[in-house]
Parts: C-alpha cells; structure tokens; sequence
C-alpha cells in the first residue's frame, strides 16, 4: 500500500484537500506523523480541466503505491509526441518533441477532477482521515500547539497547514494582517469536452484522428493552446488574454464562447473552429499575488502551502508541481525535527522552499511574455526561442533527497539566527528511491 517511517508522533491538521494537501497528507503520513485533512467542499466533484504535473512532481508521484498511483495516471495523460506552435494566423513555426517518459520521473498532463480523484482515493485507501464539508473559520495558535475552528468546535494540533489556496485564510494568522489576493491583468477562457465534433469537422479532425496532439497558436498578448487526451478522445483547450476585471467576489464564472471568439479574432481559421465547436467554456480570472513575506506564523506552528502561499501562473506549468515539492520538504523536515522541535521543522521547511519555488514562479511571467511579446521576424531567424524550458534545475530535481540533506545544515543557521531553539536533528533512515 504505502511505506510509512516509524511513528513520530506529531499531529499535522491539513486544511484543503488540494493538490498541496493531499501530497502534504501522504508525504507526512509515509514520515510517520499522524495526519487529518479538513476539506471545505462536502463531496468530492471532478472540477477544473488541463493540469499539468512536470517530472520533479512525477518523481514524487512515482514513489506512492509503490509505483501504483502512477500507474493510474497514465492512461489518463496525454501521450503526445511534440508541441507544435503556430503564429496566430496560421503560420506554422516549429515543434517541440517530448521527451520519452521516464519511470522514475514521469511527466503526467489531464483532467485536474480525474488526478485529483486518484491523489484523494490513494490518500483515504493508505487510511489518512479526510473529513469534507468542513469549512475552517478560524485559525488559532499558542504555545506548544496550534489548532482550527471548524463546525463549533476547536481542534487542535502540533501544526496546522494552511493549504487552503489562492484565496487562503491561513494568511491572516500568519502574516498578522489581511492580504488580498490581486488581478494578474490576464483571464483564461477554459474548455475540456468529448472530442466528437472536433472529429467531425474536416478542419479540425487532424487533431484528434491519430491520438494525441498539443498545439500552440501565439498572437499579441493572447496565447491559445489546444491539447488532445486519452487517445483523442477528449479535447482541451486554454486560451489566456488581457483582462483587469475586479476579482473581490469570485474568479472563475461561467464563460462566453462569443467572448472568446472576439479575443481571437482574424486568427487561424483552425483555432476559431475549435472555439466554434466547443459546448461551453469558463472565464478563469488569473489570480496573483506578490511574493509574500513569510509562510510561517510567529510561533512556527502554523504555516502556508501550495496556492495560499505562492499561486503560480499558469505558463509557468508548475503550480501543482511546487505545491507537491512542498508537502515533502515539511514532511520531511518535521520528521528531522521531532515531536520536541516542531518550530524548527515548519522554519526549515519555509528556508528550504522559498528561494526555489520563487525561481519557477518567475518562470511563468517569463514564458508568458516571451509568447505574448513575441517579435514574429526574430522568432523565424530562431524557432527555437519559443520553446518552453526545461531546466535541469528545475525537472531533474530530487527534492526528497535534498531536503535530507540540507535539513541539518538549515536548522543549524536558522538556530544561528536566534530564530529556532538548538537544532534536534532525529535520526532517520532516509528511503530508497522506488522507481515506478
Ligand atoms: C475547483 C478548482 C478547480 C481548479 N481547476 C484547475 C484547472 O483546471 N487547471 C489548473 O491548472 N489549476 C486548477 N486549479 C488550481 C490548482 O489546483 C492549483 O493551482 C494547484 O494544484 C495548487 O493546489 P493547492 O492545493 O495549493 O490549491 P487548490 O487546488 O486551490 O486547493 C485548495 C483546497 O482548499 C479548500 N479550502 C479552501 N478554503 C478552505 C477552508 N476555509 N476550509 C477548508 N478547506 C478549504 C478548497 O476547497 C480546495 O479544495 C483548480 C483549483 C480548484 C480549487
């Protein structure tokens, strides 16, 4: 089922069964802490589209199950041999070949509702207790404990994760003041839908006939991207544009097809059929937010995760990846700590993270502006500056082993520091690497 270290006996409450949550729930569970996941939506539903999990994620998934949660996933990704992008008229500038997958550090694009369902299932088959329909309206601290209000009564903990997202009340607690998040000045129209009438159009049909494809059509400060999954079967497609609108209440509505054929207009007659085509799409208004001073709280008791602690930006295709990189350096680092220096683990957690993730969010400001600004005269002298990167730094990274290795070293500066009692490093037996 799942390898578990020895007992630690510290209890971790995860609020939001996110992907940050959920692989914050496994990852402590497999470091022996004992583990409760709040979950705000009272049943589970299959929602979002496109989400995409880069090999520094798939190496962690690969993990799980002894290779079985990975197993589960595959049929479910798309399986496409390149990228190809198009300027937005229709000119075709170049493809992108994808890798062969690696067992060990797989690549896996689908459904956010069907990985989602998988992360969950696997999370309550290894015995993690997950109770939905429980909103947290508070967070609370004191020494030595911190806890959560949740239907009428308090629970407590030796840390609590805010892994609650874009929109997360576990900020208030941890930075001391009440932090909004802000328009990106982008939206995304979304869409996921039978391929069927794609099949049928002429136009269209070369891209889900023979398995599938994933296409890119650029334009002035508009991208579009279309991808094909299991086999062609099902179609997706993102479309990411200017947009200032207020996001106080919500930021993801019911959206226009006629709205997002207005952005694409005069573009690509195959990229305007795939809108044309599409039963209905959703208006995801691009949350952000500047990077936040602190993920953890003054006690060191209750930290931030995933989305509620650094949303990413969509083209830089590590959102999910960063929130699962997350959940295994604390999980990691607590178990290093010990029952007796909890604070010290969460503050490790936060060093060893920070720099890193900030490094690839900025990835995503970068892609979006080289797609969106792109010099169409430059980019036919060189094709090959629109491909997306794949930095060693950032695909071929173990964080699991990292952050055994580096937990000593940053538990000792941060003691340097005066911020930390002594550092308590538990001896562990660090795993071995299970391949998929
Ligand atoms: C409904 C939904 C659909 C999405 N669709 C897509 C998509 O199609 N493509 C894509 O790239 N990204 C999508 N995302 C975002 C993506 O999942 C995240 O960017 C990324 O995976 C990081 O995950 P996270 O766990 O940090 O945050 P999230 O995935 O946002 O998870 C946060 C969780 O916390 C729960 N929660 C929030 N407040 C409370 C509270 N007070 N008490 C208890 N629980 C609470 C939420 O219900 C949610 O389940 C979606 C997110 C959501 C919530």
């Amino acid at each position: 089922m799942e390898s578990r270290a020895p007992e630690t006996g510290i209890k971790v409450i995860i609020v939001g069964a996110g992907f940050a949550g959920l692989t914050a729930a496994i990852e402590c569970y497999r470091k022996g802490h004992d583990v409760l996941v709040l979950e705000s939506f009272p049943i589970l539903k299959p929602l979002g589209d496109i989400i995409s999990f880069g090999p520094n994620a798939g190496r962690i998934i690969a993990r799980w199950g002894n290779g079985s949660v990975a197993s589960q996933l595959r049929p479910i990704s798309i399986r496409n041999k390149e990228l190809k992008f198009y300027k937005y008229d229709g000119d075709y500038i170049t493809e992108q070949k994808v890798p062969p997958q690696n067992p060990v550090t797989p690549v896996f694009n689908g459904h956010r509702g069907e990985i989602h369902e998988i992360f969950f299932e696997h999370a309550k088959k290894i015995g993690i207790e997950i109770r939905l329909g429980c909103r947290v309206l508070e967070y609370v601290e004191e020494a030595g404990r911190a806890g959560v209000r949740v239907n009428g009564e308090t629970i407590w903990g030796d840390v609590v994760i805010g892994s609650d997202g874009v929109r997360s009340k576990a900020r208030e607690l941890v930075l001391g003041y009440v932090d909004k998040p802000k328009s990106s000045g982008y939206a995304i129209y979304r869409a996921w839908f039978d391929s069927a009438p794609i099949l049928a159009d002429p136009l269209t049909k070369h891209l889900v006939e023979n398995g599938d494809t994933h296409t890119g059509w650029l334009g002035p400060d508009v991208h579009f991207l279309a991808a094909s999954i299991k086999d062609g079967k099902d179609f997706s497609w993102v479309c990411t544009h200017r947009d200032e609108a207020d996001i106080e209440e919500s930021w993801s509505f019911p959206g226009k097809i006629e709205d997002a054929l207005k952005v694409i207009d005069g573009w690509d007659p195959v990229c305007r059929r795939i809108v044309e085509l599409t039963p209905d799409c959703v208006d995801w208004k691009l949350v952000y937010r500047d990077p936040l001073p602190t993920w953890v709280s003054k006690e060191g008791r209750t930290c931030l995760m995933g989305d509620a602690a650094h949303p990413f930006l969509p083209t830089s295709i590590q959102g999910a990846s960063q929130a699962m990189e997350d959940g295994v350096v604390f999980a990691t680092c607590l178990q290093l700590a010990g029952k007796s220096n909890v604070a010290t683990g969460v503050r490790a957690y936060e060093q060893i993270r920070y720099a890193r993730c900030r490094k690839a969010q900025l990835l995503g400001e970068e892609t979006r502006d080289m797609w969106h600004k792109a010099d169409f005269d430059k980019i036919k002298e060189n094709p090959d500056s629109i491909k997306l990167k794949r930095d060693d730094w950032l695909f071929l990274f173990d964080v699991e082993k990292d952050a055994y290795e580096r937990y000593e070293e940053v538990a000792r500066e941060l003691e340097g520091k005066g911020e930390v009692s002594p550092p308590n490093v538990v001896e562990v037996a660090v795993p071995t690497v299970v391949a998929a």
